[in-house]
């Protein structure tokens, strides 16, 4: 008998054990493929290897504008996918001992929800039954497949790849092309070109990178087509025939052929087969809705991470299984979304926290915004030629205090959090004009902005 049973050992399902099992409570977590989910074997830690390569190549060919002349600089795959792995196997071997250390007892099979009983929930796995007080349901996502003729076809075939076999391909294609220009995509496109393929991103809005700020969007686009990718927009995406891809755009039919294609339109949460029917947890359209405790429809049953269909992010995964953890434990605390920070970890590097322009005005907001370009900062200009790197600060007029902070540059995604510490504490303007940034770094900027409102 457990006091809590996790189902997926990703970002939600492996911290919410690790937080239980610190607390004292008696933990089984189970897993059928591998811990650290998602994030850790075919998402955020692979990627950003791949993509730290391809950084480290960039910076290299253009090394002569830093006069640091490199010739014969190119990427060796196969290195690179090595690395990888062996970045990828200390994480999850890291995941590994913290469950030990915590005294979780961890299952790597598949398991089901059989049915709650007078003593708990019941979930069987390999034939076993497993019982406890409390379950809390972190099966994560998997990619969407749309019913484009070909498609399904093309990814048996494995012309058509998704992120799990994207970043465990051994060779790089000479053609790639990716459908949907989202996160997934773009990182996937940089690195990709860097190494050597033609890529070609086709996306259906009239615009890269989701619900990123428009501008910054653009000079992201920019910079990745000065990289050799190259983007149809507004493109739909109507057939795939092994590795050709056949897309419409204004009213005209355009076939692209092409070795590998990756498929990366969203994602979708998995509770297929899991049994939430048996104990009678609600689902909409697959995923488990939640309240800000993490607490479903049913008493004692809990779900993190991709799978409430929230946010789709490795840190709000974590979040979310310590808001659950403390609701199990009686503490109080509750899941706020409004200073979630976004990356996307191309080069250069995109950052947002909270409110864009957009969804300020659209949530009616009286706003006043600023904008600096990068070169404010003396650390920007002494480290970067020819960058483009802007940012923007949307702020609440009525109090006058940061709501949305957006950026497009070098260490953004290690400034970020800093913005969104500013959100969630709800500092004000002059607050923040009080704060001593270190010099000279990029960070810098975002406080020079606030004295040009
Ligand atoms: C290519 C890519 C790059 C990404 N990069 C980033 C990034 O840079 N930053 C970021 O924040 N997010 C990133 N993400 C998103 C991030 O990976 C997810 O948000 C995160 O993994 C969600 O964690 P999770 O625990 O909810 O689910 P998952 O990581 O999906 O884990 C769920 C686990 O549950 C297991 N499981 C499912 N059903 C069962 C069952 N019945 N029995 C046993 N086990 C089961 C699965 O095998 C899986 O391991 C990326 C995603 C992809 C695809």
């Amino acid at each position: 008998m457990f006091d809590l049973i996790v189902i997926g050992g990703g970002p939600a399902g492996y911290v919410a054990a690790e937080r239980a099992g610190h607390a004292g409570l008696k933990v089984l977590l189970f897993e059928k493929r591998s811990l650290g989910g998602v994030c850790l074997n075919e998402g955020c830690i692979p990627s950003k290897a791949l993509l730290n390569s391809a950084k480290i190549y960039e910076k290299a060919i253009h090394g002569s504008d830093y006069g640091v002349e490199i010739e014969g600089a190119r990427i060796d795959h196969a290195k690179v996918m090595k690395r990888k792995a062996k970045v990828v196997d200390m994480l999850v071997g890291g995941v590994g001992a913290k469950m030990k250390k915590h005294k979780v007892t961890v299952v790597k099979e598949v398991a089901t929800i059989v049915e709650r009983n007078a003593d708990g929930f019941v979930v069987e796995a390999a034939g076993e039954n497993y019982v406890a007080k409390q379950l809390l349901i972190a099966t994560g996502s998997v990619p969407v497949v749309p019913g484009i003729p070909g498609l399904k076809e093309s990814v048996e075939a494995g012309y058509t790849l998704t992120n799990r076999e994207i970043l465990d391909l051994m060779e790089v294609p000479d053609k790639l092309t990716v459908i949907g220009g989202g996160v997934i995509g773009l990182e996937m496109a940089s690195y990709y070109v860097a190494a050597g393929s033609d890529v070609t991103v086709i996306e259906m809005l009239d615009h890269i990178a989701g619900q990123t700020d428009t501008e910054i969007g653009l000079i992201l686009k920019k910079s990745l087509e000065k990289k050799g990718i190259k983007f149809m927009l507004e493109s739909k995406v109507t057939a795939v025939n092994n590795g050709a891809v056949t897309y419409e755009k204004a009213g005209e039919v355009v076939t692209l052929e092409g070795d590998k294609v990756l498929l990366s339109i969203g994602r979708r949460a998995f509770t297929e087969s899991l049994g939430l029917d048996k104990i009678g947890v609600e689902t909409v359209r697959g995923t488990v809705p939640t309240d800000a405790l993490g607490r479903t429809n049913i008493s004692g049953v809990y779900a993190a991470g991709d799978v409430n269909g929230k946010s789709m992010l490795a840190h709000t995964a974590y979040r979310e299984a310590e808001v659950c953890v403390n609701t199990i434990l009686n503490k109080k605390d509750y899941m706020r979304y409004n200073a979630i920070p976004g990356v996307i970890y191309t080069y250069p590097e995109v950052a947002s926290v909270g409110e864009t322009e957009a969804t300020a005005t659209q949530k009616g907001f009286d706003i006043k915004t600023v904008q600096l370009p990068m070169i404010y900062s003396g650390r920007y200009v002494a480290e970067t030629e020819k960058g483009e790197g802007i940012v923007k600060i949307v702020v609440d007029a009525k109090y006058d205090r940061i709501i949305g902070v957006h950026m497009i540059g070098s260490y953004v995604s290690e400034m970020i959090y800093g913005a969104g510490l500013m959100i969630e504490t709800e500092l004000r303007i002059d607050d923040i004009k009080e704060l001593v940034f270190p010099h000279p770094t990029v960070s810098e900027v975002i406080r020079e902005a606030l004295f040009e409102l």
